[in-house]
């Protein structure tokens, strides 16, 4: 018995979901199965369910095979197509970077500083967790794991395959136990539990039982088992699921540890402040590890998206990986000096380098330590008017590091991310979901979501794009929305549904003219019947337009009786004011937001939302500025979003101001 269906698991069936789906089969007594492009794993096995790999909106077949099979069918595409249905006791991830702590969008800078110069006895590998350290090398080599090599005999299988089971038992229990700590933050549970399901999965235990009844002593087997499993994830089109392979090979080594009554080389002895080195850490060794002591870490192996990097970001290690052979070069160095931010590292530097670096972490970690104090103040100006400090974000996952600096809501959200990083148009459950996660997370605060901002020089998939001579006075933005509104209208229902959850504004990208309001006003009413009609939720938004194109500001008096709020982009508005391509160094020196004229045109700006009464914020780089902010407040700006990593400093600037600093 079977039946297909098109799988709505927010990006696809990765770790978390593919061990909720895995727990729902698991149910059930009879045999079952999802079938992908022909090839069918069981459904019992999340190892086997994350290497097909299953995409959302892609079709899928579930199929089962016993007494229950009507109702495991039910419950499972009942899974695929509502996810978040009868999980309310779980707690739901943001994302799959929550899942396992995959994190698919940039870390967040938290702060700007240009590299360091000096590269003597330099190597380059991937700037995996920004900031700069410079510290004692401990090197963290332990010796690999080699199986007996010899072929056991036909009466000493049975009791190794006992053996086997004992020791994949005592690791079961171990990361248990490590998960009932409280001590283990959010994200670093989420990568043992990741870990333990590798470990409780079949794949990897029916793979090394079978290579012990082949004959191969368990700790030959278990390396096997691990390398060829680690190879298949290797080999899958996803940089997410390649990362799971490292995974695979740290449980291989703990249950090989156990087997050997050995215990991992410890990591507790690390020396405060000292640069682990390693050819490849375990997640699991990682996040046990004394990681206040730890300065940076470098490892041979290990990307972006790898679990070693995800710890270090959380907690603010600067790290390299991905060095790769290099790595062994540092074996023996007595002092390293790493800069997260551009993947150098220095071995043994001379006293130029070292003075240069101490230099960089200590001013690094004045400026953090004066600046905490300011995450929870809230700016007023001298009249005592509140100063909005907000948050520029681009995805579910940056929300944490958002409220960390102390973000009074979101000022702008782009949601390009959204669309760029599916190979298909996001759906409208997906972006309601999205939005509503946002609005509830900073409510009581506004979240403002800038509606699609995408033209010619970032296609995305589902929107076919004409060949343009100059994308950026093109078919982008605003423009596209409205000539295509089956996306605008999908994202604009999605919006309204969002807005029950929270305090959803919406606003306008690269508007010109008022027309372009009022048409969006029509659709968003048109989108509001719809959802009457249908008995859908939903709730109505300030609609606001970005300031960032010269004509806006020129009509900006008569745009702001259309509208909620202005906020302006100064990214664009520099460009298209001094007619300088942002994207140009050559010209870089005129795409100036402090050149007079586009000074002039932010005041003009600003006088004419003030004049209407209506709020006026800024959204682009400038507004992050500490030598600008006076001024945007002189003029009457009253909200600054901006990188979360600039909002602790522009709180302490509004507050120096106000107090006559
Ligand atoms: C801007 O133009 O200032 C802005 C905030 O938008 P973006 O940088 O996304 O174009
Ligand atoms: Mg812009």
């Amino acid at each position: 018995m079977e039946r297909s269906t098109i799988v709505r698991v927010h990006e696809g069936l990765h770790a978390r979901p593919a061990t909720r789906f895995v727990k729902l089969a698991k149910g059930f007594e009879s045999d079952v199965e999802l079938v992908k492009d022909g090839k069918a794993v069981s459904a019992k096995s999340s190892v086997k369910l994350m290497l097909l790999a299953v995409k959302e909106n892609q079709e899928v077949t579930v199929r089962a095979n016993g007494a229950d099979a009507i109702e495991a069918i039910e419950a499972l595409i009942g899974y695929l197509e509502n996810p978040k249905a009868g999980l309310d006791d779980e707690v739901e991830p943001h994302s799959p970077a929550n899942d396992a702590g995959q994190e698919t969008a940039p870390a967040p800078v938290l702060q700007s500083v240009p590299a360091v110069t000096g590269e003597a006895n330099g190597l380059r590998g991937v700037a995996a967790s920004e900031g700069f350290a410079i510290g004692p090398a401990f090197a963290h080599f332990p010796p690999d794991i080699a199986g007996q090599g010899r072929l056991l005999q036909a009466d000493e299988i049975a009791g190794e395959i006992d053996r086997f089971r004992a020791a994949v038992a005592a690791v079961h229990a171990r990361m248990d136990r490590a998960l009932a700590q409280d001590s283990l933050s959010a994200g670093d549970r989420g990568i043992v539990a990741a870990l333990r399901d590798i470990a409780a999965d079949d794949s990897l235990t029916g793979e090394a039982e079978k290579a012990i009844k082949g004959g191969n002593d368990a700790v030959s087997a278990v390396i096997t088992a691990a390398a060829t499993i680690a190879a298949d994830f290797s080999a899958v089109d996803d940089h997410y699921l390649n990362a799971r392979a490292d995974d695979v090979h740290a449980v291989g080594r703990q249950i090989c540890l156990v087997l050997l009554g050995q215990d991992d080389v410890s990591l507790e002895s690390i020396p405060e402040g000292a640069i682990l080195i390693a050819d490849d850490i375990g997640a699991w060794d990682l996040a046990r590890a004394p990681l206040k002591r730890i300065g940076g870490v470098i490892c041979g192996h290990g990307g972006a998206t790898s679990h070693i990097a995800i710890i270090a970001r959380s907690h603010g290690i600067p790290a390299v990986l991905g060095l790769g052979d290099q790595v062994n070069a540092l074996r023996t160095a007595r002092d390293v000096a790493l800069d997260g931010n551009t993947g150098h590292v220095i071995l043994d530097p001379d006293a130029a380098t070292r003075a240069e670096y101490a230099g960089r972490v200590e001013a690094a970690a004045k400026e953090r330590a004066g600046l905490t104090a300011f995450k929870t103040v809230t700016p007023k100006r001298a009249d005592g008017k509140v100063i909005e400090v907000a948050a520029n974000i681009g995805s579910l996952e940056e929300i944490e590091a958002a409220q960390e600096a102390g973000a009074m809501g979101v000022g702008l959200f782009r949601t390009e991310l959204l669309f760029m990083r599916h190979m298909h148009l996001p759906s409208e459950d997906m972006q309601a979901e999205t939005y509503a996660a946002l609005a509830k997370a900073f409510a009581p605060y506004p979240v403002i979501v800038r509606t699609l901002d995408i033209g010619g020089d970032k296609p995305i998939a589902g929107i076919e794009f004409p060949d343009e001579e100059n994308p950026f006075l093109g078919w982008r933005g605003i423009r596209m929305c409205l000539d295509r509104p089956d996306i605008f209208k999908r994202q604009l229902r999605a919006l309204l549904r969002a807005a029950v959850h929270g305090n959803i504004k919406v606003m306008l990208p690269m508007v010109s003219d008022i027309s372009e309001v009022t048409r969006t006003r029509a659709l968003v009413d048109e989108c509001a019947a719809e959802l009457k009609a249908e008995g859908v939720a939903y709730a109505t938004f300030d609609l606001g337009v970005m300031i960032e194109t010269p004509a806006a500001v020129l009509i900006a008096p008569a745009l702001a009786k259309e509208v909620a709020f202005f906020s302006i982009g100064t990214n664009d508005l520099t460009q298209y004011i001094m007619a300088a391509d942002r994207l140009n160094p050559t010209v870089a020196k005129l795409n100036d937001v402090t050149n007079p004229a586009v000074m002039s045109a932010i005041e003009m700006t600003a006088k004419a939302g003030v004049a209407a009464g209506i709020m006026v914020g800024m959204c682009g780089e400038a507004a992050g500025r500490p030598d600008l902010i006076p001024a945007f407040i002189e003029m009457g700006l009253t909200e600054l979003s901006m990188s979360p990593a600039s909002i602790q400093r522009a709180k302490k600037t509004i507050t120096a101001m106000a107090a006559g600093g």
